[in-house]
C-alpha cells in the first residue's frame, strides 16, 4: 500500500471527530444551555427577587427529579435563614463570604461545600460583606425551622418555579418564559 493510500484509509477509519450518527433515545428531554450562567452583573431580569435583599438566578428547575440549580445572591449582612435539608446540596461560592453558625468554615469565592441530607443549619453573611453570590445545586426540599426544629415553612423546586413564573410574568416576559428551564 502506498503512503497516500494508507493516509486515505487512516482518515476514513478515524471516527474520533464524527458526531454521533443515530437518533437520540425516545423520551429524552432536551438539553439546556444558559450562556453567561455565572455572570453576576448581567441582565437584572435574570434575577428573581425573594425579598428586598435576596434574589436568585435559576439555571435548571428539574421537577421530574426534584432538584434545582440556581445562583443565590444576598445583598445584606446578617442571618438569612435556618433550615433543614431533606436532600443533598452542592454549593460553589462565586462572590463574597458566608458561613453556617453550626460550622467552623467560612465559604469564599472558589470554595465548594457539600450539605448532607438531614442537616439543619443557619446561614449568616458577615457584617462586612455587601454581596454574596453562591451557586447551589439543591436536591429535595428544605424546611425553615426555629432553633429547636419546629417547621416554619418550606422551599423546593416547585416553590422556586412558582417564584420564577411570577417574576417573569411581572416583568413582561410571561410565565411561560420559565418553561425553558423546566425538565
Ligand atoms: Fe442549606
Amino acid at each position: 500500500m502506498t503512503e497516500t493510500a494508507r493516509t486515505a484509509l487512516d482518515t476514513r477509519l478515524d471516527t474520533r471527530k464524527i458526531a454521533y450518527q443515530l437518533p437520540q433515545p425516545g423520551g429524552m428531554v432536551p438539553d439546556i444551555f444558559v450562556g453567561g450562567a455565572l455572570a453576576l452583573d448581567g441582565d437584572e431580569r435574570d434575577w428573581v427577587p425573594q425579598s428586598a435583599d435576596v434574589a436568585f438566578k435559576p439555571l435548571v428547575l428539574c421537577v421530574s427529579q426534584g432538584y434545582y440549580v440556581n445562583i443565590l445572591r444576598v445583598r445584606a449582612a446578617g442571618v438569612l435563614s435556618r433550615h433543614r435539608h431533606s436532600g443533598p446540596v452542592h454549593a460553589f461560592t462565586l462572590r463574597g463570604r458566608w458561613r453556617y453558625l453550626e460550622h467552623e468554615w467560612e465559604a469564599t469565592p472558589g470554595d465548594y461545600a457539600f450539605e448532607p441530607p438531614g442537616e439543619t443549619h443557619t446561614l449568616v453573611v458577615p457584617d462586612d460583606v455587601t454581596e454574596m453570590a453562591t451557586l447551589f445545586h439543591v436536591t429535595g426540599g428544605y424546611t425553615y425551622v426555629d432553633p429547636y426544629g419546629q417547621a416554619l415553612g418550606y422551599e423546593d423546586v416547585f416553590t422556586k418555579l412558582d417564584a420564577v413564573r411570577r417574576h417573569y410574568e411581572r416583568i413582561g416576559l410571561g410565565a411561560a418564559h420559565a418553561d425553558r428551564l423546566i425538565r
